[in-house]
C-alpha cells in the first residue's frame, strides 16, 4: 500500500505532485532548518482515492495520520485534544499547482469548550483563547458544516451594537464566550477534536470541486484530475498580543521587479486578516523598529530562500511573542514587467541562465509591455487614491458585483469592477473586468494578487471610498459620487482613480524587455513574421521584431472609400474592356501599396496573397447605397441589384472565393501580379531588396496551382521583360482545405512554400462556420464538449494531424520547401509549441503578438532541449 501520510521531514521541494506545492515547500523549509511549525501532509493520490470511493476517506487513513500526529505532538511538546497542554492545527489545501485562495482552510482546529478553557489557563490569556475558539467555530461552520457565514458576522455586529462595542479589540473574553454560546445554537458543532480533524480533511478534499476552484483551473489550464493534498500543521498565533503578528512578503517587488524586500505586516493579527484585506497593513519594514531581531532573521531567511529556489519567493510568516515562524514559501506571482526585470536581473546576478530566464516569463505577460498606460500629460482630477496593485491603465463602466461585470461585459462594454474587497468568489467577474478597484486590502490582498496574475489593472486599499452596494454608488472623501454605469479610468501604476475616459499612451518597451527578446531570438528556431497590409502596421511589426510579412491580405487594400468604387466597377463590368479599365486603376493603387510595404520590409520576405474573399463582400447591400453607387459609376441601379443578387451565395465561406476567383477572372490575378512585380522593380531601382512571395489561397488540388502559376509566371515575365529588371520571387500556396493538406505531396513539387491558413482549415475540419461559431461555441466550452476554442488554440488531434500529414508527405517530395503558419494560431503560445515540434519554418501573427510569439518560440525550443537533457 502506498504511503499516504508524510511528515514535514519526509519530503522535499521535488515532491509537488505527491505532496502539493505548499506541502513540498514546507518539507523543503524544514530540511533547510528554518523555523517551521511541524506537521504532516496527506498526499494528492489520497484525494483521488477519496473521489474514486464516492467521497469516502480510505479506511486506514485515520490510523496512518494518527501515527504522524503522535510524532508531531512529541516535537511540539503539546497534545492534540489535551486540555492541559493543547495542540491546535491548521488544515489547509495545497495542490501541485498553486491555486491561491481557491480551496478551503480551517484554522485553530482542536478546540472545544474544555480545551478552550485549558488554552486560556495555559496562556494566561483568556481573551486570546476565546477569540481563537469563536474564529474556529465560525470557520468550521462555514467550510465544513456549510452554514451561512454572513449569519455569524451578523451575530457579532448585533452583539457589538447591543453592548456598545465598536471594534473587535473592544471585545473581552466574556464577550467572545457569549458569542460562542450564540454560535453553538446555530450549528451542530462536534466537540471531539479527532472528529473535527476527519471532517476538516474531507472538507479540504471536497473544496477541489468548488465552483471558484473550477473556474480558476479552467483559466489556468490546470488538469481536473490533479487533486489536492492536505497540510495539517501545528498552529502558531499572530493574534497573541503586541509582540505577535502575521505577514506576507516578497523577496522582490512583485509590481515592478525592483530588488527590494517587500511585504506587509499586521501586529496582533492572524494570517487570514492580512490576506483578507480587512485591515490595511504596515510595510514589513515596520518590524525593524519594533522587533529588530525578528526582522533580521526574516531578512536573512528571505535571502536564503530566494537563493535556494533561484526564484522570487512569496512568503507567509507569523510572529508569536517575538519568535518568527515560516508558514509558506512559493514562487511569487508578479506582473509582466516585474517578471521580465526579475528574470533579466537574476541572469546578471548569476542565479539563473538565459534559457531559464526565458522560461520564467509568461508569453501572455509580455503583453504588458504593449498595454496602454494612462497618459501622464492627459490626467484629469484625481478623485481617489489607493495602492498601485497592478499596473496599466483602464477605462470602463462602474459595476459593483462580479455578476454585473459579466453581464455588462457581455454587451461588449469595458467594465471596472468596484468592490469593498474581492474574494475568490468574484473570480468570474474579475476575469472579464478591464480594471479592478477595491476599498480595502493591501498589495498582497486577494484583489491585488489575482489582478497581477491576470495582468489586469487594479487599485486596492482605496480607503477614501465609501461603497454602497444597495444604491450602486462609490463616494469619495470629497463627496464625488461614482454611480453604477459611470465611466471612470484607473491608473493601476500610480493607484489613481479619475472620472471619464482619460487618454492612454501606447505601451512602452524597456531595456530589460529588449534584452530578454534578444535572448529569445538567440534561442529560437522558428521565425516570426506578421500579418499586415498597411505600411503603418508593417512598420510596427518590424519594430516589434517581425522578420517579414507572412500574410498580406490584398483585399483589405481595396476597402478604402476611394478605391472600393473601382473595385465595384470592376466586379460589375459587363465586358472585358470595361473590366480592364477598372483593373488599370486598381493596379496603380496596388502597386503603390506594395511599394510602400517593400520599403518598410526592405530585405525581408513579403508574402502577398491573391484576392481571397467572395466578391459580393465588396458590393453594397442596401438600396440607398446601391442607388448612390449607380450614380457614381454611371450604371443603372437595376444592373447593380441584379449583379448583387447573382453573386449571393448560400455558403459564401465555401463558395466563390480564394483561388476560384483566379480561375474565373484570370485578369484580376494578372493585375495583382503585375502590380507586385512592378512595385518590386521600383524598389530595386531605389536600391532596396524586395523579396516578394506570391501566395495562392484556398486550393484543393494541384491542377489549380498549375493553372494559376502559369498566369502568375506570365505576368511576372511580362513585367521583367518590359522593365529589364530581374526580381527574385517565390510562388507558394496556402493550405486551408483538408483536401490540400491530404494531397500535399502532390502540391509540393509545384511550389516553394506552403503556408497553413489554420483559420479556414479549422473551419473546414470542424464544419464550424468562423462567422457563426459565437452562437454555440460558448455552450460547447461550458459543457466541455471542446477543450478550448479551436480558433484560438490549434486542435492538435485533428487539424494538427492534417498538418503532420502534409509536412511528412510533402517534405520528401520537395526538399527545401518552406512551411509557415498564417492563421490566428501563429500567435498562440500553445500552438507555437506544436509548430516548433513539427519543424515548421515560421509563424505569422498580428503585429502586437510578434514579441509574444518570439518568446513562445524560444520557450518551445528550450522546453524540448531541457526535456531531452533530462531523459
Ligand atoms: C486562414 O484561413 O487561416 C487565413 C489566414 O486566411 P483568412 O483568415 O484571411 O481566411
Ligand atoms: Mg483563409
Amino acid at each position: 500500500m502506498a504511503k499516504r501520510v508524510y511528515l514535514f521531514n519526509e519530503g522535499s521541494k521535488d515532491d509537488r505532485d505527491l505532496l502539493g506545492g505548499k506541502g513540498a515547500n514546507l518539507c523543503e523549509m524544514t530540511s533547510l532548518g528554518l523555523p517551521v511549525p511541524y506537521g504532516f501532509i496527506i498526499t494528492t493520490p489520497t484525494c483521488r482515492e477519496f473521489f474514486e470511493a464516492g467521497n469516502k476517506l480510505p479506511p486506514l487513513l485515520e490510523q496512518e495520520y494518527r501515527v504522524a500526529l503522535d510524532l508531531v505532538e512529541k516535537k511540539m511538546g503539546a497534545r492534540f485534544g489535551d486540555p492541559e497542554n493543547p495542540l491546535l492545527f491548521s488544515v489547509r489545501s495545497g495542490a501541485p499547482v498553486s491555486m491561491p485562495g481557491m480551496m478551503n482552510t480551517i484554522l485553530n482546529l482542536g478546540l472545544n469548550d474544555e480545551i478552550a478553557e485549558g488554552l486560556a489557563k495555559k496562556t494566561g490569556n483568556p481573551r486570546f483563547a476565546y477569540d481563537c475558539y469563536r474564529r474556529f467555530i465560525q470557520m468550521f461552520a462555514d467550510v465544513v458544516l456549510e452554514a451561512d457565514g454572513d449569519r455569524f458576522e451578523h451575530e457579532i455586529e448585533q452583539y457589538k451594537a447591543a453592548h456598545g462595542k465598536r471594534d473587535d479589540v473592544d471585545m473581552t473574553a466574556e464577550d467572545w464566550q457569549e458569542i460562542i454560546r450564540i454560535y453553538k445554537t446555530l450549528v451542530e458543532f462536534p466537540e471531539d477534536p479527532f472528529v473535527q480533524l476527519k471532517l476538516a480533511v474531507e472538507a479540504v478534499f471536497l473544496s477541489w470541486h468548488t465552483p471558484r476552484a473550477y473556474v480558476y483551473r479552467e483559466m489556468n489550464n490546470i488538469p481536473e484530475t490533479l487533486g489536492t493534498a492536505v497540510n495539517v500543521q501545528a498552529m502558531v498565533f499572530g493574534n497573541f498580543g503586541d509582540t505577535s503578528g502575521s505577514g506576507v512578503a516578497f523577496t522582490r517587488n512583485p509590481s515592478n521587479g525592483d530588488h527590494d524586500f517587500f511585504g506587509e505586516f499586521l501586529f496582533n493579527a492572524a494570517g487570514e486578516d492580512v490576506v483578507a484585506g480587512i485591515r490595511t497593513p504596515l510595510p514589513v519594514a515596520a518590524l525593524k523598529d519594533r522587533l529588530p531581531e525578528v526582522y533580521d532573521e526574516l531578512f536573512r531567511t528571505q535571502i536564503l530562500l530566494e537563493k535556494h529556489y533561484r526564484d522570487m519567493q512569496d512568503l507567509e510568516f507569523t510572529v508569536q511573542e517575538g519568535k518568527l515562524y515560516m508558514l509558506q514559501t512559493r514562487s511569487g506571482k508578479r506582473t509582466g514587467r516585474a517578471s521580465v526585470k526579475i528574470a533579466v536581473d537574476m541572469v546578471r546576478e548569476g542565479l539563473i541562465s538565459e534559457s531559464e530566464a526565458l522560461m520564467r516569463v509568461s508569453p501572455e505577460h509580455v503583453e504588458s509591455f504593449l498595454h496602454p498606460m494612462v497618459d501622464p500629460t492627459q490626467k484629469t482630477e484625481i478623485v481617489a487614491t489607493g495602492l498601485p496593485a497592478s499596473p496599466g491603465g483602464a477605462t470602463g463602466r462602474v459595476v459593483f458585483s462580479a455578476e454585473e461585470a459579466v453581464e455588462v461585459a457581455a454587451t461588449g462594454a469595458s467594465v471596472i469592477l468596484v468592490r469593498r474587497e474581492t474574494t475568490p468568489e468574484d473570480i468570474h467577474g474579475m476575469k472579464v473586468a478591464a480594471g479592478i478597484l477595491t476599498e480595502l486590502g493591501g498589495m498582497t490582498s486577494h484583489a491585488a494578487v489575482v489582478a497581477r496574475g491576470m495582468g489586469v489593472c487594479a487599485i486596492t486599499g482605496c480607503g477614501s471610498l465609501s461603497i454602497n452596494y444597495a444604491e450602486g454608488t462609490a463616494t469619495t472623501a470629497d463627496g464625488v459620487v461614482m454611480r453604477r454605469g459611470d465611466i471612470i479610468t484607473l491608473d493601476g501604476t500610480a493607484g489613481e482613480v479619475m472620472l471619464g475616459d482619460v487618454p492612454k499612451t501606447e505601451a512602452s518597451s524597456s531595456e530589460d524587455f529588449q534584452i530578454l527578446l534578444s535572448w529569445a531570438d538567440q534561442h529560437r528556431r522558428l521565425k516570426v513574421r506578421a500579418n499586415a497590409e498597411t505600411p503603418e502596421d508593417a512598420a510596427k511589426a518590424r519594430e516589434l521584431g517581425a522578420e517579414g510579412i507572412g500574410l498580406c491580405r490584398t483585399e483589405h487594400m481595396f476597402f478604402d472609400a476611394e478605391r472600393i468604387d473601382q473595385m465595384r466597377g470592376m466586379i460589375l463590368a459587363e465586358n472585358r474592356d470595361e473590366r480592364q479599365r477598372y483593373l488599370q486603376q486598381l493596379l496603380k493603387y496596388q502597386e503603390e501599396d506594395m511599394l510602400a510595404l517593400f520599403r518598410v520590409m526592405d530585405g525581408l520576405p513579403v508574402t502577398v496573397r491573391l484576392l481571397d474573399p467572395p466578391l459580393h463582400e465588396f458590393l453594397p447591400h442596401d438600396e440607398a447605397d446601391m442607388v448612390a453607387l449607380a450614380g457614381r459609376i454611371g450604371k443603372p441601379v437595376e444592373k447593380i441589384r441584379e449583379m448583387t443578387e447573382s453573386l449571393k451565395e448560400v455558403n459564401p465561406m465555401l463558395g466563390f472565393r480564394g483561388c476560384r476567383l483566379s480561375i474565373v477572372y484570370p485578369e484580376i490575378t494578372e493585375m495583382q501580379v503585375k502590380a507586385i512585380i512592378s512595385a518590386a522593380v521600383r524598389a530595386i531601382e531605389e536600391g532596396l531588396k524586395p523579396l516578394p512571395e506570391i501566395m495562392i489561397p484556398l486550393v484543393v488540388n494541384v491542377r489549380e496551382i498549375r493553372l494559376i502559376s502559369e498566369i502568375i509566371d506570365r505576368g511576372i515575365q511580362a513585367v521583367m521583360k518590359e522593365k529589364h529588371v530581374s526580381v527574385p520571387y517565390k510562388i507558394g500556396t496556402m493550405m486551408e482545405t483538408p483536401r490540400a493538406t491530404l494531397g500535399a505531396d502532390r502540391l509540393a513539387p509545384e511550389v516553394e512554400f506552403m503556408s497553413f491558413g489554420t483559420n479556414d482549415l479549422t473551419q473546414m475540419t470542424y464544419g464550424f462556420s468562423r462567422d457563426d461559431v459565437g452562437k454555440f461555441l460558448p455552450m460547447y466550452l461550458e459543457k466541455k464538449l471542446v477543450e478550448s476554442d479551436p480558433f484560438v488554440s490549434l486542435d492538435q488531434r485533428a487539424v494538427g494531424r492534417l498538418l503532420e500529414i502534409a509536412v511528412q508527405e510533402s517534405r520528401a517530395r520537395k526538399p527545401g520547401i518552406k512551411y509557415g503558419i498564417c492563421g490566428e494560431h501563429g500567435g498562440d503560445p500553445r500552438s507555437i509549441q506544436f509548430f516548433h515540434d513539427l519543424g515548421l519554418d515560421y509563424v505569422s501573427c498580428s503585429p502586437f503578438r510578434v514579441p509574444v510569439a518570439r518568446i513562445a518560440a524560444a520557450q518551445a525550443k528550450v522546453r524540448r532541449e531541457t526535456e531531452s537533457r533530462r531523459s
